[in-house]
């Protein structure tokens, strides 16, 4: 039975990779830091430990002996990494070095995963983005991930540790956190449907990026592991959508016009915006022979439809 450890095992990508590797067979340790986390499947077996304390890192794997690591935990939110750099910096950037750095010691025969993003391309003047493409980090989340993709690549290289780089694109789906924005629609628009809220405060509408569903990108995640040589993937789906796009489907499947609920916050524009995002995944196709399965339309059907679930409980609550 092969093991894997996973830190950010609490995130979205944690808990669709986590189902993902227990369908594989894979015994499956996830980094927390606390252990009594209610949310985690009872087949996953919890390690307490912190990104920012090496020694606790050194204990995990000791325990866990895991063949394969992913390391998804980080600060993720790239709005409030402006507000929070230092902590960003050293949980994003930092926390990879001594994740490998500790993996060398104790388990140099794993392979190691690093959740990259396409914040790393932020100001880009031409698409699509793949491998090849310049990086010009827009934010001190995009900046902290750069430094995390360089060091795997730098620790690939310098001792032939078996260390990959997806530099994946927005991912979305039911589980993704309330604070993104198309989870924000969906829950929303969910709960305007339902009589549960009235209008949808949103920053910049006009914001494009390429979305892809989690649960397709977490086996991208596996397939880099099972390859005899590590190395850096794109995983995106080659088409970008802009946030009014997300707006118009999500508010046409409960048969609402959006126009009549968002309104703009000023609040909620950032100090400066990642351009055109699009990614070029021939390569993950290419080698890995991945592909993504749900399309934009499908994904966001996917989270309303949840979310109105989701409302619909919160309701028949409410009114008990
Ligand atoms: P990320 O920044 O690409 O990781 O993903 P987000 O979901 O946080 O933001 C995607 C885009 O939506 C960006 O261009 C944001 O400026 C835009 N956006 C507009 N309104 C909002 C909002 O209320 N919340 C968030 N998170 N993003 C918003």
């Amino acid at each position: 039975m092969k093991r894997a450890l996973i830190t950010g095992i609490t995130g979205q990508d944690g808990s669709y990779l986590a189902d993902f590797l227990l369908q594989k067979g894979y015994r499956v340790f996830g980094l927390t830091r606390k252990l009594n986390r209610a949310s985690a499947s009872d087949k996953i077996t919890l390690l307490k430990g912190d990104l920012l304390d090496q020694n606790s890192l050194i204990n995990v794997l000791e325990e866990a002996k895991p063949d394969e690591i992913y390391n998804l935990g980080a600060h993720s939110f790239v709005q409030t990494s402006w507000n929070h750099s230092v902590l960003t910096a050293e949980l994003t950037a930092m926390s990879v070095t001594k994740i490998i750095d500790a993996a060398l010691k104790v388990c140099p025969k794993s392979r190691f995963y690093q959740a990259s993003s396409s914040e790393l391309f932020g100001k880009v003047q031409s698409g699509p983005q793949n491998e090849e493409t310049r990086f010009y980090p827009r934010s001190p989340y995009g900046v902290a991930k750069l430094y995390g993709h360089w060091i795997t690549v730098n620790f690939r290289e310098s001792f032939g540790y078996h260390a990959s780089s997806g530099i994946m694109f927005n991912h979305e789906s039911p589980r993704r956190g309330l604070e993104y924005v198309t989870r924000k629609i969906s829950h929303t628009a969910a709960l305007i449907k339902n009589g549960l809220a009235k209008e949808l405060r949103l920053g910049n509408i006009e914001g494009r990026r390429d979305w892809g569903f989690a649960g397709d990108y977490v086996e991208a995640m596996w397939l880099m592991l099972q390859q005899e040589k590590a190395d850096d993937y794109v995983v995106a789906t080659g088409e970008t959508h802009s946030v009014k796009d997300f707006l118009d489907l999500a508010f046409a499947r409960v048969d609402l016009d959006w126009k009549e609920f968002v309104k703009t916050d000023e609040k909620l524009y950032r100090p400066i915006e990642v351009s055109h995002l699009v990614g070029d995944y021939s390569k993950a196709k290419r080698v890995l022979g991945w592909t993504p399965k749900v399309d934009f339309k499908n994904l966001v059907f996917m989270m309303v439809d949840h979310d109105m679930e989701v409302a619909r409980k919160l309701k028949s609550e409410a009114s008990k």
